[in-house]
This record gives C-alpha cells, structure tokens and sequence, in this order.
C-alpha cells in the first residue's frame, strides 16, 4: 500500500493562531482512496526547514501532499523549495497569468505584480486548477514519489482535491479503507472496552475504543478492494457492538446526542422543556442548535438561585434547605415544576457543581444531579465527573441531561 505524509505549511499553525484541519481533512478523503497515511508533519514558512522536512518525508513516503505557502508574498515558499528539491525548472504559464488578471479584473482591483509568481509552473510538472482562489495547486512525479501542492485556504484546498487530485493519485490507490464510528453515553470507556474486548482484537475491521468529552466511542475501521466490500466487513461487526452496548448507544458516526433527542421527540410528537441551574442554557442551546427544533422545544428556565428554583419553578423551600440547591430531591422537583410550569410532556433538570469552587457545602465540584419528569416518571441521575474543570462539566452535563431524554423516550417505544 502507498504511504503517504501531509506537510502542512504556515507559521500561523505553528503558533496556534490556527487550527490545523487541512490535515484532518485530507486523511479522511485519501483512507477513502485507499492511501494510509503515516505522518502529518508541520513546518513554519521557512526555505531551510521546509526542504530539510520534504527530503525526510520522501525518504519515508511514496507520497507527499504539502498544504498552504502558494500564495503570491515573499513567505510563500512551497512552490520554490519543492520543485527544487524534487528537481523540477520553473516557467511562466501564460494562460495562468491571464486568469489571474482576469480574476483581480472582475473583482475591480488592480492586480500586484507579486501576484505573478502563481503563474509560475514546473517544467514536465502537472498544474491543478483552482475555481475558487489564484494560486494553482501543482503535482510533481518522479522516480517513484510523488508531491502534491495545494492552496492552505480550505474552501479552495478541499474543491481542488476533489476536482484534480483523486485522479492524479488513483494510481496509488490500494482499496478503500471505510471508518465508522459508534458513540455512547453513560458507560465508561473502560467498562465499553470490557464488553467489546475479544472485538478489539479484530485485524479487519479493526475496533478501537477512544473517549471524547463525556462520550465512549468505538471506531470500526475496515480495508477492502472497494469501498462498498470495506463497508459489507463494517456492518455485522457495527451491528455486534449495537447489541453488546445496548440503549448505551445513541448514534453512529456524526450523529449528536442533541440531534438524536430532536429526532426523537419529532417522531413521537413530544415536547420537551429544560430547567437548569450549573448549565444555564447550554441545553436549548444544543437543542436549537438542530434545525426544527421549534416544533419540539417551547419553553427553558434558567433558575440559578435557590429564590427562583422556589418561585418560577416551585421547589419547595424545605428540600433547598434540608438537601440543598445541589441533590436529587432539587433535581426532581425542578423537572417536575419545568414540566407544569411549560405543559411540556418531557421535563428535564440540572443542578451541580461546575467548579472552579465548591458551593461552600462539602459537595465535590464535578457533582451534578439531572432529572427528567413525565406523566409516567420522574427519573435522576446522579453524575461525578471528577473533574475541576467549568466547561468540561457543562457541557458533560448537559449531553447527560438529553442522553436522559433520549434513553426515556427509546424505552417508550418499547
Ligand atoms: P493564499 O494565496 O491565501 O496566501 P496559501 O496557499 O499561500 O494561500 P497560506 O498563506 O499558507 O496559503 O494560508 C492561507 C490561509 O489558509 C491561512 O491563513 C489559513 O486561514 C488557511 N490555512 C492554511 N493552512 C491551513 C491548514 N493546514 N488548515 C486549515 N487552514 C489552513
């Protein structure tokens, strides 16, 4: 199988003033076309360190695809250092610097002349065409390896790989590799890896478990000739997993918890209304987030003192002052009033600790109570993220919250 590395170029990668998604990208797309990719390597805009990273990538790769440094300005580099370290002349395309004037023409700017050196091209080299920026991408082959160069905007680099550099690199295609991945909620990643354990020794599809914000994942990874043949290896085993991990499963691939839980009310006609303290609003946010949620969500509380949790939602004064604001008791009583107060059929509820700092009681930061009210239920969970980190136990929470809906709302079916 070909082996591949991608150099992604740019200081402003290096500093952290931008976040790296070329690379992302561009693995998923060439796993698809077959093509493993070993490495992501990064370099500053500078001529020493970008000839010294190329030369060691082909050392090791059949295939390198550099991103970012073919604008026009003196720190564009890309293009000077590897056609000469690959080897190749450069000239003027004539018909490049026409499109390029005229792409500056039809803007109504005045084009700089710096803007030229994207019209220069590798003797015996290919050009890749770009419908949506100036700089052109260019590909270069020789002696077995094989360097790719594209434009850093990703609106641009993304088209251009699409419309010219799938063919381009067909010839070193070796199958298609498929990747899905099941997500859960509510296990650890530990314990889903226990259940799935003889699984993860597989060769093909492979299974991995990784955790990721509050969530436990499996990614299922299969080669085959084709993409379709990849997929027949990914099912049974997706299908497997499914029934080992039970309702812990809430979506395959892309799908977020928010999406499921706005699928779900649709399909059954319910509507859902949130009260919150720790998370204060983070809920409707994720739920509006989804399109048509309207349809499904009316109304959400924002009761951070124990006075409103009282007056808007009606938790009695005696359970804040003998559980506290932070308990079950609270938390029930806060989705049971959310449910009345709204005449949703669906109340949920959260009240924690997000940290830095305790609630001057001796509950741990990280300690949240969720709770959902129906006509047939009033349900809790207790959570302890562990963790002292604000953010983290929101949005944590939040997701179990909904993952709390999702599981009420899937039980009724059944
Ligand atoms: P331009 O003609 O716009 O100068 P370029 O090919 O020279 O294009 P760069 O100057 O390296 O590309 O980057 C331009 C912009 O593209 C960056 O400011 C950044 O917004 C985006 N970009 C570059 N590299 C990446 C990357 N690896 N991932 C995501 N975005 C990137």
């Amino acid at each position: 199988m070909s082996v591949c590395e991608i150099l992604s170029v740019g200081t402003e990668i290096l500093l952290g003033d931008i976040l790296n998604t070329n690379s992302k990208y561009l693995s998923v797309q060439l796993a698809k076309l077959g093509i493993s990719v070993l490495r992501h390597t990064t370099v500053g805009d500078n001529p020493e360190r970008l000839a010294a990273a190329l030369k060691t990538a082909l050392e090791r790769s059949d295939i390198v695809i550099a991103t970012g440094g073919l604008g026009p300005t003196a720190d564009d580099i890309t293009r000077d250092v590897c056609c000469e370290v690959m080897g190749f002349e450069m000239t003027t395309d004539n018909r490049i610097a026409e499109k390029i004037k005229g792409y500056f023409n039809s803007k109504g700017l005045e084009m700089p002349e710096t803007n030229l050196r994207q019209a220069l091209v590798p003797v015996g080299g290919d050009v890749f065409e770009n419908n949506h920026g100036t700089a052109p991408g260019l590909g270069l082959k020789k002696d077995g390896k094989c360097v790719v160069m594209l434009p850093g905007p990703p609106y641009e680099m993304a088209p251009m790989y699409h419309e010219s550099v799938v063919d381009y690199l067909r010839e070193y295609s070796d199958g298609a590799i498929v990747s899905h991945t099941v997500r859960t909620m509510g296990i650890g990643e530990s314990a889903m890896a226990e259940i799935c354990a003889d699984l993860l020794n597989n060769e093909n599809p492979t299974v991995a478990p990784y955790a990721k914000k509050g969530e436990a994942l499996l990614r299922i990874t299969a080669k085959g000739e084709t993409e379709e043949e990849a997929e027949k290896l990914c099912t049974p085993v997706i299908d497997e997993v499914c029934k080992r991990l039970g309702n812990y499963v809430y979506g395959i691939d892309s799908e977020s918890i928010e999406q499921r839980v706005v699928e779900l009310l649709k399909e059954k006609n319910l509507k859902i209304a949130t009260a919150e303290s720790c998370t204060a609003g983070y809920i409707p946010k994720r739920i509006t987030d989804i399109a048509g949620a309207s349809s499904v969500f009316d109304f959400g509380a924002i009761t951070y003192s124990n006075e409103m949790k009282h007056k808007i939602l009606g938790v009695r004064e005696e359970t804040l002052a003998s559980h506290g604001a932070v308990s079950e008791q609270t938390a029930r009583e806060m989705a049971a009033g959310i449910r009345r107060v709204s005449g949703a059929d669906i109340g949920i509820s959260v009240t924690g600790i997000a940290g830095p700092g305790s609630d001057g009681t001796n509950k741990p930061v990280g300690l949240c109570f969720i709770a959902l009210d129906a006509e047939d239920c009033n349900i809790f969970e207790k959570i302890e993220t562990g963790k002292n980190d604000r953010e983290y136990n929101r949005y944590v929470t939040a997701s179990r919250a909904l993952n709390l809906a999702r599981v009420y709302i899937e039980g009724k079916e059944k």
